[in-house]
């Protein structure tokens, strides 16, 4: 009795000993962070199990505006590898990342493997390049490569993996733009006009013909001007838009008194510089992953504008 019981209590201490080397290979070899929340979904679906991703901006936050806490800071120091939006969406973070980057970590924009022709130089954003790259998926595959090449640069042993893993996640996402592109063409080219809180879809209105009017500039940092208000509510009674949308990640007072006082609905709330919380879903579409924000987007504007 006595010694089964005590070869029970070893068998039970073994188990719980040589366990975890099992599980070993699932553990993450690989630290990542991401500031936006398109930016980390990309970086998990490339990087798989060998590595854990920290989105430094949660839902509705703007990444304009956003200053990194110290808590942020000691986060990304811990990062093997970081992964920024770059073009200077992340305007106040970027002193840190200079800072990071001097001390060793490996710090890279995904927009630097787009080409760069493809980027849109408003003229409200006083020579600068227009941020909002996710927008047009076909834009934001491009950013693949980049992430294929910083993880690999810190995990060598993961290069073939983080290689497969992009081709399938590029091949996605071109997928994603072909179906973007068919759900905008079934709506007549003149209900195309999206009018909206701040000037994020520049890349959409081109990639998926609409005419975008933006409230704000390109960045939230200025508040909307009472003559841009007015302009604003002649053109929709003008243009004969049914609709108009708020932002997740702007303050919607604006957008819905320009509704109220040139009669167009509010239809709906779209994501723009923030994705939603994981697992929130908004009819069928998940708005905590890229894929299903941009579904839902398009579904969104098209649906209400038909
Ligand atoms: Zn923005």
């Amino acid at each position: 009795m006595k010694t089964s019981f005590i070869s029970r209590v070893l068998l039970l201490a073994a188990i719980v000993l040589f366990a975890p080397r099992f599980s070993q290979a699932e553990e993450p070899k690989v630290k990542a962070a991401a500031t936006i929340g398109m930016i980390a979904d990309i970086v998990r679906q490339v990087g798989g199990d060998r590595v854990q991703v920290e989105q430094v901006m949660g839902p509705g936050i703007d990444p304009h505006l956003y200053k990194p806490t110290a808590t942020d800071a000691v986060h990304l120091s811990q990062a093997d590898v970081i992964f920024y939006n770059g073009l200077m969406l992340e305007g106040r973070m970027a002193d840190l990342f200079s800072r990071l980057a001097r001390n060793g970590r490996k710090v890279y924009a995904v927009t630097e493997s787009v080409p760069e022709e493809k980027f849109l130089e408003p003229a409200e954003f006083e020579g600068h390049y227009d941020p909002h790259v996710w927008f047009d998926t076909g834009m934001w595959a491009q950013t693949v490569p980049t992430i294929v090449k910083g993880l690999s640069e810190v995990d060598p042993e993961g290069k073939a993996l983080y290689e497969e893993n992009g081709k399938k996640v590029q091949a996605n996402l071109e997928a994603l733009d072909a179906w973007c592109k068919e759900t905008a063409g079934s709506l007549p080219e003149q209900k195309r006009i999206l009018v909206t809180s701040h000037d994020a879809y520049n890349y959409f209105g081109r990639a998926y013909g609409f005419k975008v009017v933006g409230l704000q500039g390109v960045s939230t940092v200025s508040e909307a001007a009472l003559a841009d208000m007015s302009q604003l509510v002649d053109f929709i009674k003008d243009q004969q838009v049914k609709a108009i949308f708020v932002e997740s990640s702007v303050n919607p007072a604006a957008i819905k008194r320009v509704a109220e006082d040139s009669g167009a609905k509010v239809g709906g709330e779209l994501f723009s510089d923030a994705m939603g919380n994981p697992g929130e879903m908004h009819g069928p579409y998940d708005t905590g992953t890229y894929e299903g924000m941009v579904r839902h987007n398009m579904s969104t504007i098209v649906n209400a504008l038909k």
